[in-house]
């Protein structure tokens, strides 16, 4: 799932203070489920804004809503965001950019989408991938590079492992954690041929992909 963070209130009251009317809109999906964007953070959110302007004498009015999904337009398509001038949304960023694309008003991000990960436990995420569009779990033992590693190389580990930690961060290199996962898979040779097994060409950032295309795909 895409695991996502509020940004500081500061900033959000930066980015829509100068409006009269704002929707502040949840996703009642991802954003539901990790916390950052369902009913009860867009109440908490519109209260918190609110108070936030009345202390500072701002006239901006906040209004809750939520929607089941702000990526897709049988959802979007619902959304009464006409009388507002801007749209604070509680979605990640394909949500964003969806609402802007959709709605004539500005359209702020709330939410900092962070990465997709899978759960670790209550409130608790693990990142687990990037989209890249290229995977390479099946050479790397179930184990991001792209995602896990705090270069994002792929021929690790570099000079910067100690004690299998990496120097950047609260973290165990990802590099050793995929050869000792291979090893322990009896597939300790492998770890040698990697390296080159991505295709860098192919990138979410630049592609879109329409399952109904003839030839399926990436394009
Ligand atoms: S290699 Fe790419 S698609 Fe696969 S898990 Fe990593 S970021 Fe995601
Ligand atoms: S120490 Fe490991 S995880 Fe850290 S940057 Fe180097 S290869 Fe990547």
């Amino acid at each position: 799932m895409i695991v996502l963070r509020l940004k500081p209130i500061a900033d959000i009251r930066s980015m829509v203070e100068r409006h009269a009317r704002v929707l502040v809109v949840g996703c009642n999906t991802c954003a539901a489920v990790s916390l950052a964007g369902g009913e009860t953070e867009v109440e908490t959110l519109v209260e918190t804004l609110r108070l936030g302007a009345s202390r500072s004498a701002c006239q901006t009015e906040y209004t809750g809503a939520m929607i089941q999904r702000q990526c897709e337009p049988e959802f979007v398509d619902k959304l009464e965001a006409g009388g507002y001038d801007a749209v604070l949304s509680l979605g990640c960023g394909a949500g964003v950019a969806f609402l802007a694309n959709t709605e004539s008003v500005p359209v702020y991000p709330a939410l900092d989408t962070l990465f997709i990960g899978a759960a670790k436990g209550h409130a608790s995420w693990q990142a687990e991938c990037s989209a890249c569009g290229s995977c390479v779990l099946g050479e790397t033992a179930g184990i991001c590079p792209t995602t896990r590693c705090a270069k994002g190389i792929m021929n690790g580990p570099c000079g910067g492992v100690k004690d299998g930690r990496c120097e950047l961060g609260d973290r165990d290199c990802a590099w050793v954690q995929i050869y000792d996962r291979l090893d322990e898979q009896g597939r300790g040779d492998d770890f040698d041929g990697l390296g080159s097994t991505k295709d860098n060409s192919v990138n979410s950032m630049t592609c879109e992909w329409d399952m109904n295309a003839d030839s399926g795909g990436s394009k």
